[in-house]
């Protein structure tokens, strides 16, 4: 377990965000929290926790693995919707704990409907369909092996769900490949519904789906990015503010990574800082050693750019960002010693370091930036 640094959550900042989205979407909407890649970096036991207390019981997961940690959080709380990869070996796991999952391939229907019989339970399955993404989903011609499955094994087999997911609904580039999959989307539903296989619900939306395009709200949404108080592109967030009078920002960051600084020293101008050559005193400096590298998910491509605070000021990475350390300027930051508090995500006194603000400094997207903050980091949960 790692002590060099820790994580909080900010429950209040999650219901601000829960709230939001609901009144956004209305009362007719089912919510499904998306949690893979441990809840976008939360930790995923942590998050559910807290979202469960928060009036949140759909959690939507990419595999058995994430599934089965909420399960050790929630126990039978809440409902759980595996989006990926269900293995063979897991498939019994999933029926038996009822735990709801997308079938995209003639393979996982008959593996689903071999282990709904073995434990003579129904399997609640989601259909996905092609729409366009050209990833994961049955073409609407494999549809009628797929209907006459569902029809032959009607005891072992519910059709909880259709649905779909959009390639790349967060940028106005892809509009008109968005609104094809739309449709399409609407055709399969007509299709299974005119031979007499409804499915209970159907749902497509994802965080920027959901604000760029209203329709594909449906009957559920699966929101990842903007429960957690980020917005899925800064194209989705401009769209949003476009059609409001008050312009301010209605989500609110949950995260809050902070570390402390490990030790200073000073340095000499003229003299080089860290691995190489990458950095160069200029003047005579004094550098804060913080105990956190890209071992812990802080970018090798934020050496020399990276933003933190410390003692209520922002400080820059200097040097290369190590496997286990880094490097910050600290010359014009007064009395900094060690154990003082360095935040690495999130506000300190007046300033803030934001999530947004990374790719801006190097090319990682909000997404991608949080996932790989170490799953050992602690959690906490604040309110
Ligand atoms: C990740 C994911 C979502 C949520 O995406 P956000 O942009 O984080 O809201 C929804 N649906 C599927 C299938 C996903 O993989």
């Amino acid at each position: 377990m790692h002590t060099n640094s820790s994580i909080e959550l900010n429950q209040t900042a999650y219901q601000n965000n829960i709230d939001f989205l609901r009144k956004t979407f209305g009362k007719k909407v089912q919510f499904s929290s998306v949690v893979k890649g441990n809840a976008y970096g939360h930790g995923i036991k942590e998050f559910v926790t807290m979202a469960y207390d928060c009036g949140v019981s759909h959690f939507s997961v990419f595999d058995v693995e994430e599934a089965k940690l909420i399960k050790e959080a929630l126990a039978d709380k809440a409902t759980i919707m595996v989006m990926g990869l269900v293995q063979e070996i897991d498939m019994e796991w999933v029926i038996a704990n009822n735990v709801e999952f997308f079938v995209f391939d003639k393979v996982r229907l008959n593996q689903a409907v071999k282990a709904a019989k073995k434990l003579k339970i129904v399997a609640k399955i989601h259909i996905e369909a092609e729409t366009g993404m050209n990833r994961t989903g049955f073409e609407k011609r494999e549809l009628s092996a797929v209907i006459t499955t569902f029809k032959k094994e009607k005891e072992h087999l519910y059709l909880k769900g259709l649905c779909t997911h959009y390639a790349g609904a967060e940028s106005i580039a892809n509009y008109y490949r968005v609104e094809k999959q739309i449709k399409k989307f609407e055709e399969i539903y007509q299709y299974l519904c005119d031979n007499d296989l409804k499915p209970e619900i159907k749902h497509s939306a994802c965080s920027a789906a959901s604000i760029m395009f209203p329709e594909t709200r449906m009957d559920l949404v699966r929101i990842g990015i903007m429960q957690y108080g980020l917005w899925s592109s800064p194209e989705v967030f401009v769209n949003y503010l476009s059609t409001k009078k008050n312009k301010t920002d209605p989500l609110k960051r949950v995260i809050t990574w902070k570390s402390n600084v490990m030790s200073v020293k000073k340095v000499s101008i003229g003299d080089f800082i860290g691995y190489g050559t990458s950095f160069l005193a200029e003047r005579n400096m004094k550098i804060a050693v913080v105990p956190i590298g890209y071992s812990h998910g802080y970018s090798r491509s934020l050496s020399n750019q990276g933003r933190v605070l410390i003692n209520g000021q922002r400080c820059i990475v200097v040097g290369s960002v190590n496997m286990n350390m880094m490097t910050v300027d600290v010359t014009d930051v007064a009395a900094v010693k060690k154990d003082d508090e360095v935040v690495l995500i999130g506000s300190q006194e007046e300033l803030t370091v934001s999530v947004a603000s990374f790719s801006d400094f190097s090319n990682q997207l909000n997404y991608e930036l949080l996932t790989r903050i170490a799953k050992t980091i602690p959690r906490k949960i604040i309110e």
